[in-house]
C-alpha cells in the first residue's frame, strides 16, 4: 500500500449530464484527493495521442470523435493505492457489466460514452499525469 497519483478524466457524457461534482465526491469519499484539475475540450490531436494505444482497434476513430465532442474534466487524484482505488470506483468499461454502485453503473451511457477514464497501472498513470500536467 503506497501513496500514488493517477489520472482521471470525466468524459464528455459525464460533463454533459452535470455530474462532475457527484463523481468527484465519490473520489473524495474514498479518501482520494484532487491535487490538480482543469476543464478543457480535447482536439483530435490530443485525444488521438492520449488514446494512441488503441490506434489499431476498430473503435479508435469513434472514440477520438466522442472524446472531442465536448468539454472534459481532467484531474490528478492522490491517495493510498490511487490507481486501483480509482479503477474500483469506476467499474467495468461496459456499464452493463459494471458492478452496482460504481460510477459507470450509475452514470455511463454505453461502452464508449462511459463517463470516466482512469489510468490502469502505476506506469501509465505517471505517463498520463505528465501528458496533461507536465508541470507536476
Ligand atoms: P477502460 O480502461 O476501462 O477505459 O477501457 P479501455 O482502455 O479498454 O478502452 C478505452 C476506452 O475506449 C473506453 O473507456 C471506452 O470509452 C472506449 N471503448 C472500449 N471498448 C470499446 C468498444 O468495444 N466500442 C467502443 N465504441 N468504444 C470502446
Ligand atoms: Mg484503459
Amino acid at each position: 500500500m503506497s501513496n500514488q497519483r493517477t489520472l482521471s478524466i470525466i468524459k464528455p457524457d459525464g460533463v454533459k449530464k452535470n455530474v462532475v461534482g457527484q463523481i468527484i465526491s465519490r473520489f473524495e469519499g474514498a479518501g482520494l484527493k484532487v491535487v490538480a484539475a482543469k476543464m478543457m475540450t480535447l482536439d483530435e490531436g490530443l485525444a488521438g495521442s492520449f488514446y494512441e494505444v488503441h490506434k489499431e482497434r476498430p473503435f479508435y476513430a469513434d472514440l477520438v470523435n466522442y472524446m472531442t465532442s465536448g468539454p472534459v474534466f481532467v484531474s490528478v487524484l492522490e491517495g493510498v493505492d490511487a490507481v486501483k482505488q480509482n479503477r474500483d470506483l469506476m467499474g467495468a468499461t461496459d456499464p452493463k457489466e459494471a458492478a452496482a454502485g460504481t460510477i459507470r453503473a450509475d452514470f455511463a451511457d454505453s461502452i464508449e460514452a462511459n463517463a470516466v477514464h482512469g489510468s490502469d497501472s502505476e506506469e501509465n498513470a505517471a505517463k498520463e499525469v505528465s501528458f496533461f500536467f507536465p508541470e507536476l
